[in-house]
């Protein structure tokens, strides 16, 4: 006898034809749970005598892709993956501390992780204490102090962290360092080769490239990928099979997106430079920065990021005037876009600092951050230009 139309419905089309080939690309398993025969094949997948996917919040293999991408990127022994960067970052910081324990924290952070840091893990009774990373923060570490905290180059004011450095120093202390590597990305720096424990890259930026993907990435050796993992499975913040779909592909081209932002940025720096108009330009690859040296050491490829930043004579009015007269480079709150883009550091990823705390962290009302395209860097030098002319 024929089964009726609702089981044909949900029963047919779960098996593809069979083939001697096989697709050049991986598949996008969308799927959020996986069918067993029988129990003892479930027993085997739980307890990991044999290989296979349970339920998507606990993995996926479009996670198991990508997954192996980003821990050979970053020199590691294992990869979590997960919906955005803030999710990497909670739950990384999350995976180390506990209550009572406290933690040194670079102060010039992406906001949500200073915010993170500064008001969340109060309820946790966590400690942190706030420093300028590039200074010796040696009397800074306790008892207690289970954890530092950077970002290799920060965000905004792209100061380079001396990550061997600090490693040294905390591990002498018996504390994990967690460096934050969005900015960088592997092609620029592979923070675990310089001695830190964890590492973060909010795939976001970099790792996705195209501004179509929100996911954040931690690579860390196996003991605490797997502690990090396990948090992720608890708390629930997984990627989606086809972002990490969009994630795999995009990596292929990391590489020459990279070396390309770099060579931007630096071009778009030297000119900056020569502004009359701009005060101050902060990337570690000019020469006059104070993170050259350091950042030529550690740098990979001679290279030093898509990211700058600048401030202007005119301040606040000026910010409002040159966002309004730019006509290619537009007000974008991210980064690492194909095309080049600025973003508003007071307005956008610091609004959540008070006055002093901006002060602290030197972010004036006038700073504006750039992120360089792939775009052709004479022609947004050329925007510039005219915009600068109307101020
Ligand atoms: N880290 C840095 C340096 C960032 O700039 C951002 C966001 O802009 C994040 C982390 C957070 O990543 P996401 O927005 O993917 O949560």
């Amino acid at each position: 006898m024929k089964d009726k139309l609702s089981t044909n419905l949900t029963h047919l089309g779960e098996k593809g034809k069979e083939s001697v080939s096989s697709s050049k690309s991986p598949s996008i398993t969308m799927s959020s749970a996986f069918v067993f025969d029988d129990v003892e094949s479930l027993d085997k997948v739980y307890e990991k005598e044999a290989e296979g996917f349970i339920y998507s919040r606990n993995g996926n293999p479009n996670h198991e892709y990508l997954k192996e991408i980003m821990t050979s990127a970053e020199s590691g022994e294992y990869s979590c993956v997960f919906s955005s960067g803030m999710a990497a970052i909670t739950l990384s910081i999350l995976s180390v501390v506990s209550s009572g324990d406290h933690i040194i924290a670079s102060n010039v952070l992406y906001g949500g992780t200073f915010t993170f840091l500064k008001e969340e893990l109060k309820r946790f009774n966590i400690e942190v204490s706030f420093t300028d990373i590039t200074k010796d923060f040696n009397e800074l570490f306790k008892p207690n102090t289970k954890l530092v905290y950077i970002e290799t180059i920060s965000n905004p004011m792209m100061e380079v962290a001396d990550i061997e450095k600090i490693s040294r120093l905390a591990h002498k202390k018996n504390a994990v360092v967690i460096v934050d590597n969005t900015f960088a990305s592997p092609v620029v720096c592979r923070p675990l080769e310089l001695g830190a424990d964890i590492v973060i890259n909010s795939a976001t930026k970099y790792i996705c490239g195209h501004s179509d993907v929100t996911g954040g990435i931690v690579t860390s050796n196996k003991i605490f990928g797997e502690k990090i993992e396990g948090l992720g499975v608890l708390y629930g913040p997984m990627m989606s099979p086809s972002d990490a779909w969009l994630l795999t592909r995009s990596l292929r081209t990391l590489d020459l997106r990279v070396k390309e932002h770099s060579r931007n940025a630096l071009e778009l720096s030297r000119y900056l430079s020569t502004e009359e108009k701009v005060l101050n330009v902060y990337y570690p690859g000019l020469e006059s920065s104070e993170s050259y040296n350091l950042a030529s050491k550690i740098f990979e490829n001679a290279i030093y990021g898509g990211m700058l930043s600048f401030d202007l004579k005119g301040g606040e009015k000026s910010a409002y005037e040159l966002i309004r007269n730019l006509k290619k480079v537009k007000l974008v709150p991210s980064l690492a876009g194909v095309t080049t883009t600025l973003s508003y550091p007071a307005k956008t990823s610091h609004r959540g600092l008070n006055e002093e705390e901006l002060k602290k962290a030197n972010i004036s009302k006038g700073l504006l951050r750039l992120s360089a395209g792939l775009d052709d860097v004479e022609d947004i030098i050329k925007d510039f230009e005219l915009a600068f002319s109307k101020l």
